[in-house]
């Protein structure tokens, strides 16, 4: 029998592509997102009929502990043990940080940092008492590097990192790795917002001279989950060489 892994943010874009990567490798998932949850059902059930595995769709609210008090305790019912967390759910917001409303920068906090404290309390007791697991947080370059008009976001992704190598620390002597995989700009709903002429700019910026893909995320995943638990603590790009 496979793994059990959750996925937050499945229904779209990066998530969505992870959870098919691992589907294939006969992973069993948890799935959650926000709103789409009609269609992250389906697609849960395409997954099983493909791919013969366990995986169930959970309208879960990464950003607020009253969804996750209700939502986890089902999903650990559910399935028993999660083996393997994939903190991927996440919004960004592009604007001046002086016409950033306070309940905008909340927002983006709150879903991309302050859902991680929320999903390690609700799956990390389980890894350490079975002295085993692994939890890989979708950061950004951002975080790293930080974006003009998109402060709130590149804090975030920078709380990711800082997150991502202080849990290590703590999770390393029960055998749990941590790690956070730091895209460049993925194809996605989430670059939506920019003009195409934005973003032929932005590729003029990347060395592969390409914009990444969900699959180029998804088999990153993938690869990092056939490591050994020995490589914890990283904050590992994959952003084209930008
Ligand atoms: P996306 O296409 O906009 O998809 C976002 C996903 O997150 C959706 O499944 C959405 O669910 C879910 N989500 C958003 N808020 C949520 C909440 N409060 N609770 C539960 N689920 C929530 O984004 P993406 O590009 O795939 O991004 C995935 C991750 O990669 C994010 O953490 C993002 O910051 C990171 N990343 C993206 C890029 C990029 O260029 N695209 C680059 C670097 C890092 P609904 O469908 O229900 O809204």
């Amino acid at each position: 029998m496979g793994e059990n892994v959750f996925i937050s943010g499945a229904s779209r874009g990066i998530g969505c592509e992870i959870a098919r990567t691992l589907a294939k490798e006969g992973y069993n998932l948890a799935m959650c997102c926000a709103n789409s949850i009609d269609s992250l059902k389906a697609y849960t059930e395409s997954l099983c009929d493909e791919y013969g595995i366990n995986a169930k769709a959970y309208q879960l609210d990464v950003s607020s502990e009253s969804s996750w008090s209700e939502i986890g305790p089902i999903i650990m019912s559910e399935f028993n043990s999660i083996d393997i967390v994939i903190n991927n759910a996440g919004i960004s917001y592009v604007g001046l940080i002086t016409d950033m409303r306070s309940e905008d920068w909340h927002n983006v906090i709150a879903t991309n940092v302050n859902s991680l404290y929320y999903s390690t309390n609700t799956f990390l007791p389980g890894m350490v008492s079975r002295k085993s697991g692994r939890i890989i947080n979708i950061s950004s370059m951002w975080g790293d590097k930080g974006a003009s008009c998109e402060v709130a976001y590149s804090t975030s992704k920078g709380a990711i990192n800082s997150f991502t190598k202080s849990l290590a620390k703590e999770v390393a002597p029960s055998n749990i790795a941590v790690n956070a995989l730091s895209p460049g700009v993925i194809d996605t709903d989430m670059n939506s917002c920019f003009s195409a002429e934005d973003m032929n700019a932005l590729v003029e910026d990347i060395p592969a001279n390409r914009l990444g893909t969900p699959t180029d995320v998804a088999e990153a995943v993938l690869s990092l989950l056939r490591m050994p638990t020995y490589l914890t603590g990283q904050v590992i790009g994959i952003d084209g060489g930008f």
